[in-house]
């Protein structure tokens, strides 16, 4: 039985996708394209993960399109402007609805694949509504009500922190991962919130971080 898992090419969910293959199952990765301004860097590094990750259980990268500028319309995350920099709180990069509508998709991409099983890689103490065991548990009700498939949503580092997955994940080439509000062509700008929260979880975990940063 495959596993499909949403991913963005960050930290979190490249360290998901080996965890999965480490406990011997089958990985349909899944990437939604929303529109964001770092989509064209954060899909390349993803591309360039999943090549050196390639085993027999890792299935082709499957893209979606799920485009936002109407309804995020001027937002920084679509025009790069105003972007939340170093000192901004965390709460400052939500998107509403983000994960709302990804699983939204990925459950349709499940159902009719015959997917019985959805996983993605939020983290312990994510401040964000949709980001809590109890939406995790009515979206899985609700997508297998409505698509009439048991679907299974699936949130292994739930109850891990930042340290705890980059563990986890700590001999793979973690610098081809990406996590930048505002990307300088292909590279991390290495001055948003994005960025420093990065740079933080590579020393928290005593990890060379070898990113080429823009600054
Ligand atoms: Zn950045």
């Amino acid at each position: 039985m495959k596993i499909a898992v949403l991913a963005s090419g960050g930290l979190d969910s490249v360290i998901l996708i080996h965890y999965l293959l480490k406990k011997g199952e089958r990985v349909q990765p899944i990437y939604i394209k929303m529109g964001h301004i770092w989509e064209k860097a954060e899909l390349r590094r993803l591309k360039q993960f999943l090549k050196r990750a390639q085993t027999r259980n890792l299935k082709p990268l499957v893209t979606l399109s799920l485009p936002t500028e109407d309804l995020y319309q001027h937002h920084w995350s679509l025009t790069g402007k105003n972007t939340p920099g170093a000192k901004s709180r965390d709460t400052r990069v939500y998107l509403p609805g983000k994960n709302l509508l990804l699983i939204g998709k990925a459950s349709v991409f499940c159902a009719t694949r015959r997917i019985h099983r959805l996983a993605l890689g939020p983290l312990k103490n994510n401040p964000f509504p949709d980001a809590r065991p109890s939406f995790f548990k009515c979206l899985e009700q609700v997508s297998s009500k409505a698509l009439n498939f048991n679907l299974k949503i699936k949130t292994p580092f739930l109850g891990k922190s930042k340290e705890e997955v980059m563990a986890i994940g700590r001999n793979l080439p973690l610098h081809l991962t990406f996590s930048c509000l505002a990307p300088k062509g292909l590279h991390h700008c290495g001055r948003c919130n994005k960025c420093t929260e990065r740079k933080k979880a590579f020393r928290l975990a005593s990890i060379p971080d070898v990113t080429p940063y823009a600054h």
